[in-house]
């Protein structure tokens, strides 16, 4: 009804609703002429009821003359009885008295006289200038109530006050019942509203706003999967969306700890109420009667009229909650095996490290003590050899040859097994050494390799770093003889480079060399092992292994990067102390 606008006819005043209370404050006559015929013929020529209640300074015969001049068909509308020009007396003022709920009444049942006889509404406009000042006040009540329930009609309604008669409080009054007043400024009619109506109409704007903000609201939370409800400070459940329903049945009427629990008092327990102490949300767990665990998270909300409420979020965890304690179990099942496993781990590796030192001890006492039968075996050979060579026939040459060079293999092996095994059981104490030094000493050491060999070596500057100086020698001897060793065709090109980074230096030795195929890679720092026959490339199969033995002590790590047919790097690191 309030989007159906009606045309006031009046030239200052744009269209109006339905229901629009307004006035006017005239001077004269031919104020009252010149705002209510264009009023009226508007309302006539639009399909309204009207009805003007008149008295001084205007007679009936006066508002007949003047409509007729505007409207020179009046006779078809009277003959329609559309329209009706009743004096005050026979309107307002009943058995002596003016009564306003026998006036309100009067219009009600005029307007649905009118709709009954097929008029859109009910347009009027009352005079008040025979309202005396002991029925003033009495008026202004009636006036107030019109403003109320009009704008629940179809109805339009002007009441026309005599400026003369009204003194200031009385204007404010009239404009303070009315949504609008009618005031001649300068001899132009100009609208004109009460800041009190204003601020009335905004508040209801506003409200009207909130109240669709509102309803916007719930019908995204209806019909939401979580399920939402709203709780009043007086533990009244306001609203509950679908999935909460569905849960709790209905909720109309119903007191949330009723409502949720079954119970007839709030519940102790509860604490979505704390959101309305502190103002800030909350999440707290809670189990439902039939079992089931609900995660809630409460949060502040203000209900259109400015009530707190509490907005509720509430998620079924059961499962959740049932898969994180399975969970849970497994881990610590889990975490129960692990904890046995690496107890057996530690258990074995002490026994693998006693035997590993049994080892150890073993290679190097036996190693040490079969230097000295060797000794012997090897000079006797060689005194044999000196004395009886040609001497016997050539058999007995050849098998001399065989005893004098496997007493020399013997010996190497026996020599590397030492040093093997003197890694750690033989140990200096870590001191500051400077690798340049020790680099320039082990090429003195190998001058005549390296002149054979024609190698070419280069290298940074090394650092100075906390190691055993002797075994740090032994790993650059080591990787600089193989990388001379395993040169294949090429004259061998060595590089010898170190880089640090936060935690260690690493050191790398890059050859030219035969390389080595991925699969052997990691294997060639086992003890004996080697991928070539003697014949090929002599050897005993220790150096990578006693290298290795080396870096670990100082607590790094050593491994090869190779290319077959075009080289390798063997990388060590040495962490920074
Ligand atoms: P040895 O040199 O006495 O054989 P090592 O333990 O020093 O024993 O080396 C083991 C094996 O690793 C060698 O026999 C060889 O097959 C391979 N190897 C080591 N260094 C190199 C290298 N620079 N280039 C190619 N192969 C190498």
């Amino acid at each position: 009804m309030k989007d159906d606008l009606r045309k006031t006819g009046v030239n200052s005043i744009s269209n109006v609703p339905w229901g629009t209370h307004f006035c006017m404050f005239y001077e004269s006559k031919e104020d009252l002429i010149n705002i209510l015929v264009p009023y009226f013929k508007a309302g006539l020529e639009n399909n309204e009821f009207c009805m003007w209640v008149t008295s001084e300074p205007l007679k009936i015969e006066d508002v007949e003359k003047a409509l007729r001049l505007a409207l020179p068909n009046i006779d078809v509308y009277l003959e329609k009885g559309q329209l009706e020009i009743i004096p005050y007396n026979e309107w307002y003022i009943i058995e002596g008295e003016f009564d306003s709920d026998i006036v309100l009444n009067g219009w009600v049942n005029k307007l649905n006289k009118a709709l009954d006889n097929g008029f859109d509404g009910l347009r009027l406009t009352g005079n008040t200038s025979w309202l005396e000042k002991d029925n003033w006040n009495n008026f202004v009540d009636y006036e107030e109530e019109v403003d109320s329930i009009l704008i629940n009609y179809p109805m339009i309604a002007m009441c026309t006050y005599s400026i003369d008669k009204c003194n200031a409080s009385e204007i404010i009054e009239v404009v303070n019942n009315h949504e609008f007043a009618l005031v001649k400024r300068q001899g132009e009619w100009t609208q004109f509203e009460s800041t009190k109506k204003k601020k009335m109409k905004e508040a209801l704007n506003d409200n009207e706003q909130r109240f669709a903000e509102a309803k916007r609201i719930f019908d995204v939370l209806e019909t939401l999967p979580t399920m939402i409800c709203l709780l009043t400070p007086d533990y009244h459940v306001k609203f509950a969306n679908r999935a909460f329903r569905d849960k709790f049945g209905e909720s109309e009427g119903r007191y949330c700890y009723d409502y949720c629990f079954g119970r007839t008092e709030p519940c102790d327990f509860c604490e979505s109420y704390k959101v309305l102490e502190t103002g800030q949300p909350h999440q707290w767990e809670v189990k439902a009667p039939d079992g089931s665990i609900i995660e809630a998270y409460d949060f502040p909300f203000t209900d259109v009229d400015g009530t707190p409420l509490i907005l509720e979020m509430d998620v079924d965890v059961t499962e959740q909650r049932q898969t994180q304690n399975a969970l849970k179990k497994i881990n610590e099942t889990l975490e129960e095996q692990v904890k046995e496993r690496t107890q057996e781990l530690s258990k074995s590796n002490i026994e693998l490290e006693r035997s590993n030192k049994e080892l150890e001890q073993f290679a190097y006492v036996s190693s040490h003590d079969l230097q000295e039968p060797l000794r012997m075996v090897t000079s006797f050979t060689q005194l044999l050899e000196r004395r009886y060579r040609n001497q016997l026939d050539t058999d007995a040459d050849e098998y001399i040859d065989f005893i004098v060079e496997g007493a020399h293999r013997m010996k190497y092996l026996i020599d590397d097994l030492l040093t093997f095994s003197r890694v750690s059981n033989q140990t200096k104490d870590f001191e500051n050494v400077d690798l340049e030094i020790v680099l320039n000493d082990v090429l003195s050491n190998l001058t005549v390799s390296l002149e054979e060999s024609n190698a070419i070596i280069t290298h940074d500057t090394l650092p100075i770093i906390m190691a055993d100086k002797s075994q740090m020698g032994q790993v650059f001897q080591n990787l600089i003889l193989n990388a001379i060793k395993f040169h294949g065709s090429n004259t061998p090109i060595i590089d010898i480079s170190a880089h640090r980074d936060e935690k260690e230096w690493i050191f790398a030795v890059k050859d030219n060399g035969i390389g080595i195929e991925k699969e052997y890679q990691k294997q060639i720092f086992e003890i004996f092992k080697r991928l070539h026959t003697r014949n090929k490339y002599p050897g005993s199969g220790i150096g990578l292994s006693i290298s290795k033995k080396i870096i670990k002590r100082h607590g790094g790590h050593i491994w090869v990067e190779s290319e077959p047919g075009k080289g390798s790097t063997f990388y060590f690191t040495i962490p920074i102390t």
